[in-house]
């Protein structure tokens, strides 16, 4: 039998641009990279300053890679205002193993770990945590179809269960929690694959937040992990070299060799958030860029938003059409024009326009006008 993919994003019709050129992309991921970080990445690929090396060419272990990795961790600390007693660091084998490292290193035989579930990443997180030990559903909003975040009330949190996992965006679905639930005293694990570094945290309330760097922080192949000490505390002996968060922690994360060069562009990648005003300017933007869009959804029964409006996502927003037919042909419409990778994914269907952080504010724009246009000649 087939295994199925975990692939974001859906095959569609490619846009011819002239060389050089860059169109609007809403790609759910690996998605668009701020222009100025590709440039300096272009501008040192030959030789980084002073090297005279690339970075894909030096080794891991030399200084001038410590001085990137070390500047990369300091960034994410000083972006998230992560206390010292937590650490950062940059593994492999995508969001997607942290599904199953999370639960080796967390979940003992005699526990329960709690996951609320509000989409299709989420259950993945889930499938896997069960191959390790007992999983309680704290919440799920599955039978409406992932349209919303549970409230806090809804939550039935065992307090003594060994964790709590949740997804604070689902890409898919484009349902995102607006506030941190409260897990008492219990460790609170974040997927953050596609919100990190969209808006301020309260970083101290989490005990681990991991994230796929391919939306909001760099090129596919690397995974940012965040972990506090008295979590780390609580793995068991005995645990696979690579599989168990110590080893990573104890060596900076450089074990074996890391995707040098996607911790490379994730150290640009947050000069440049830092550049836009840290969190509180990214957040900014990310809600300006966004309202652009649920606006044009909002003003008409012609688009309908997949989630409820006070669990809509600032960074995948979906919606649907009329019919299949008009998605269809809003889709190739829009491919036409420039707007690429709108296409919904094929569990929810409809239109999916992914605006990480890196989106600039002309494509939020150029989208709203398309779907207005689009509607007054189809509505
Ligand atoms: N979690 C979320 C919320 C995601 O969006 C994705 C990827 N789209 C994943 C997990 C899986 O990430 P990866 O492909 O890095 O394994």
């Amino acid at each position: 039998m087939a295994m199925t993919s975990t692939a974001d994003t859906p095959q569609q019709a490619t846009v011819h641009a002239s060389a050089g050129e860059r169109i609007f992309n809403f790609s759910a991921g690996p998605a668009v990279l701020p222009v100025p970080v590709l440039e300096q990445a272009r501008d040192e690929m030959l030789s980084l300053p002073g090297v005279g090396m690339s970075v894909m060419e030096i080794s891991h272990r030399s200084k001038h890679f410590d001085r990137i990795i070390t500047s990369a961790i300091e960034s994410i600390r000083e972006l998230m205002n992560l206390p010292d007693n937590y650490h950062v660091l940059f593994l492999q084998g995508g969001a997607s193993l942290q599904f199953s490292m999370v639960p080796m290193n967390f979940l003992p035989q005699d526990a329960s770990a709690d996951y609320i579930v509000t989409g299709s990443w989420g259950k993945k997180a889930v499938k896997e945590a069960k191959r390790e030990g007992k999983v309680a559903i704290a919440a799920t909003t599955e039978e409406g179809g992932f349209r919303r975040t549970p409230t806090q009330d809804e939550l039935r949190l065992d307090p003594n269960a060994a964790y709590c996992h949740f997804t604070t965006n689902e890409t898919i679905q484009g349902v995102q929690f607006q506030l941190t639930p409260d897990s008492g005293g219990v460790p609170l694990v974040a997927d953050m694959s596609s919100d990190i570094l969209s808006r301020p945290i309260p970083s101290d309330r989490y005990a681990l937040i991991y994230a796929g760097a391919q939306k909001n922080l760099g090129p596919a192949g690397v995974t940012v992990v965040i972990i506090r000490d008295d979590l780390l505390a609580r793995a068991p002996e005995g645990l696979h070299t690579m599989l168990d968060y110590r080893t990573h922690v104890e060596n900076n994360s450089l074990y074996n060799t890391p995707n040098t060069f996607g911790i490379y562009i994730i150290d640009l990648v947050c000069q440049w958030i830092k550049a836009q005003g840290s969190l509180p300017g990214i957040e900014n933007q990310n809600r300006e860029k966004a309202g652009l869009i649920y606006d044009a959804i909002d003003a008409t029964d012609f688009y309908r938003g997949h989630a409820e409006p006070d669990s809509r996502s600032y960074m995948n927003i979906t919606f649907r059409l009329p019919n299949e037919d008009l998605e269809k042909q809003f889709v190739q419409e829009a491919t036409a024009q420039k707007l690429d990778g709108l296409k919904g994914h094929r569990s929810v269907g409809g239109i999916r326009a992914s605006i990480y952080n890196a989106s600039p504010v002309e494509a939020c724009r150029a989208l709203a006008d398309f779907m207005r246009e689009f509607e007054r000649k189809n509505g």
